[in-house]
């Protein structure tokens, strides 16, 4: 099997006040630093098999110039052979994206984008700390369709606080009236040593401008109309979005094939199914996960020491986990129970060794009665699969913790 390549590239213009990747602030000779060592760490990774997939992420890997991602890219599509049909997406902000750009990324072989956009509301935008309009964030999907990308994404945030159902609506309409290929929706999660965790632990006296230019919903928080915390939807609130996203896009044409993703037949995203089938891939940049002969290691996610030892000649590893028989079985179930089309009982136990059903017997009759699992049988392939009902993909962290 080819595997996947994934590159980070840990520089933003600004930090939304939700985030928690691995990226700090972009600064052009620190980012030129940074593409040598990268390079060098690329040039590294054994290229005896094609790549079938490679994923460009951060950060935001459109904050760097035109000519830097030429160059990164020539030197991935130099050092690595290519599957025919390769898929080979970046992600993009529409803040930092002009034809120029587009077109550069475009022939230099990258052929799949994937645009943050988050929400098609200006004041959620504000509040999120993100450093586009809805405007330009419908521009940058023309601009990117008219540089020749076909297969364009978009990113959607749900539950973000002060977000009513409405508004969520206007956000899927104007995101399905752009035709993307493929539309990802995550509900807005609060991470500790994020912003907005500071936030809400500890809410602002003034008005907010932390995150960027001063956000009506935080101003209205501050000036004691109603607590930061009142602002986030609730529990109920946040379910009947995802539902509603989920007959929305459904009814339009989308597929949905992962909890939170949905695309039009034929452009799922194949990177991240190579990640959910299991299937091996190679990370690099700081923080990259690789997972290569049963083997997982990641890299330091402290940009100066990947720097330095990557100047030194040293490997930017810092940690590795040898995945036994056991951690491989849970794994196979929690990460392809994400998928809507669920698990193949039989091709489980030919890679496995194992009768999924009878070896998690307990858990899964237990998951069936609470009505979040069901066992399907197709009567042309006489194939079974375990996959989750609707209650499951609602409430699927219930069920993953179950195989953990
Ligand atoms: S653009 Fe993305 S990676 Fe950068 S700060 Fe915002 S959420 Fe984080």
């Amino acid at each position: 099997m080819s595997p996947s390549l994934y590159v980070h590239i840990p520089f933003c213009l600004k930090r939304c006040i939700y985030c928690d990747f691995v990226s700090g602030i972009y600064n052009p000779a620190r980012a030129d630093i940074y593409i040598e060592a990268l390079k060098k760490e690329i040039s590294n990774i054994s290229n005896e098999k094609p790549i079938s997939t490679l994923f460009i992420g951060g950060g935001t890997p459109t904050a760097l110039s035109a000519n830097a991602l030429s160059d990164l890219i020539n030197h991935i599509f130099t050092h690595f052979s290519f599957t025919e049909n390769y898929e080979a997406t970046i992600e993009a902000n529409p803040g930092t994206l002009d034809k120029e750009k587009l077109q550069a990324l475009r022939s230099s072989g990258i052929n799949r984008l994937s645009i943050g956009i988050q929400s098609f509301n200006d004041n959620e935008l504000s509040f999120l700390g993100r450093i586009h309009t809805s405007g330009e964030a419908e521009q940058a999907v023309h601009l990117a369709k008219e540089s020749g990308f076909e297969n364009v994404g978009i990113d959607l945030i749900y539950g973000i606080p002060g977000q009513s159902f409405a508004s969520w609506m206007v956000t899927l309409e104007k995101a399905v009236s752009l035709k993307p290929k493929h539309i990802s929706t995550y509900e807005l999660t609060v991470e500790e040593g994020t912003l907005l965790y500071g936030y809400l632990k500890n809410p602002p006296t003034s008005p907010f401008s932390k995150g960027g230019e001063s956000s009506l919903l935080w101003q209205r928080g501050a000036r004691g109309d109603f607590s930061i915390k009142t602002l986030l939807p609730d529990e109920d609130k946040i379910i009947e979005m995802y539902e509603h996203t989920i007959d929305y896009l459904t009814a339009d044409g989308y597929s949905h094939y992962e909890i939170s993703n949905f695309a039009m037949p034929g452009y799922q995203c194949r990177h991240n199914i190579t990640y959910w089938n299991r299937g091996e891939y190679c990370g690099a940049g700081p923080g990259a996960h690789s997972f290569i002969n049963g083997k997982r290691f990641h890299n330091t996610d402290d940009l100066d020491e990947y720097l330095k030892l990557v100047s030194e000649n040293m490997s930017p590893v810092n940690g590795s986990e040898t995945i036994t028989e056991d951690m491989a079985l849970s794994e196979a179930l929690f990460l392809g129970l994400r998928k809507t089309g669920g698990v193949n009982v039989e091709a489980f136990s030919r890679r496995y060794n194992k009768n999924i059903l009878s070896h998690y017997q307990q858990e899964i009759d237990d998951l069936r009665e609470a009505g979040l699992l069901e066992v399907a049988s197709s009567d042309c392939s006489y194939e079974t699969t375990l996959r989750l009902t609707r209650k499951g993909l609602v409430l699927s962290n219930e069920v993953f913790t179950k195989f953990i």
